[in-house]
């Protein structure tokens, strides 16, 4: 087996934005401009920014629920994109994609159980006498109890239906989950509750996830490594560690200024950005973030910053750095 669980090199998804009778193609939406990341088995790398940066069409494109505009997704060794429709069913359960909202992924006339154990069926992994007893299992890893099984969605809680979500990625035994906000549309103490499975999940499964939020701290106590997305492109990478101490693009410096600090001696400064993220039809020149950036410079508008090392293991897209 490869080292690299996952490996993402200059991968771009544009959407083609078509006009008039013939659907003449007038321009492209570029919603993710040249992403590459790595994740070794059981890491977690955190692909963090605002809405409108492209971090679910990453996530979407690395699994080819869309197809790649250019750019290579391996996972295991394996270019998924050049699989035929066979081969991707076959690898299908070793990634799973975890929702924002699972409750729009589940049928509501469907019992929790039958949910969670379709997809052993689907892809004949297990006889439905044995596919009962893993949900079963399965339910409980998740904190769920075995009386839930013949329940149906409308019957729980927020957090609840997400360790639904969560149950019906790990019933298929993966190697890697993509979590997409997976705790953005929960209050913030089921937040902690289910980042917290995620976490004792890892270690007891040795998964490795794609953990995708737009809010660092949501991903500052689970990630290995974080990744840091501004209209389709990322600025910054670095250890979790790194990234907190010593953050060096001015819009990962802003993004972090918004993090609570349980010290308020230790509070930052709080930079408000200037406007919102600009249209990835029209993306700016030069570097994309110059319009609401607290630094910029002449340069900025015109030179399209280089993503270089800027110290061990830290990679930085500024020209100030
Ligand atoms: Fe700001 Fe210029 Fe650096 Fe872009 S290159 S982040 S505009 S200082």
């Amino acid at each position: 087996m490869s080292e690299v669980l996952l490996e993402v090199n200059h991968l771009k998804k544009y959407f083609p934005v078509t006009q008039g009778l013939f659907g003449r193609t007038t321009s492209q939406v570029k919603a993710v401009d040249d992403i590459s990341l790595t994740l070794q088995p059981g890491e977690t790398f955190g692909l963090v920014g605002e809405s409108g940066s492209g971090k679910s069409t990453v996530g979407r494109t690395i699994l080819r629920l869309t197809d790649k505009t250019a750019g290579e997704v391996k996972f295991k060794g394996v270019d998924l994109h050049a699989l035929s429709p066979a081969e991707l069913r076959k690898l299908r359960p070793q990634m799973q994609l975890i929702f924002q909202d699972p409750y729009s992924a589940l049928n509501p006339r469907i019992r929790v159980g039958d949910a969670i154990g379709e997809a052993l069926l689907d892809h004949g992994l297990a006889t439905k006498a044995e596919a009962r007893e893993l949900v079963l299992e399965t339910l409980t890893a998740c904190g769920l109890s075995a009386y839930h099984i013949d329940r149906f969605p409308h019957e729980f809680s927020g957090g609840q239906r997400q360790r639904i979500g969560i149950a019906r990625a790990l019933i298929l035994n993966p190697d890697l989950i993509i979590a997409d906000e997976p705790v953005s549309a929960l209050d913030v103490s089921i937040q902690a509750q289910i980042i917290n499975l995620f976490s004792k999940l890892q270690h007891s499964k040795g998964l490795a996830y794609l953990f995708i939020s737009h809010d660092l701290s949501v991903v500052e106590h689970l990630c290995d490594r974080i990744g840091v997305m501004y209209l389709g492109s990322m600025v910054e990478t670095a250890s979790r560690d790194e990234l907190f101490r010593h953050p060096l693009h001015p819009y990962t410096k802003a993004l972090l200024s918004a993090v609570p600090v349980p010290i308020p001696k230790l509070k930052r400064e709080r930079i408000v950005l200037k406007g919102d993220i600009p249209s990835p039809t029209n993306p700016p020149s030069g570097c994309k973030f110059h319009t609401r950036c607290p630094l910029a410079v002449e340069r900025c508008k015109a030179e399209i910053p280089l993503f270089r090392e800027a110290g061990a293991g830290h990679f930085v897209a500024c020209h100030l750095v």
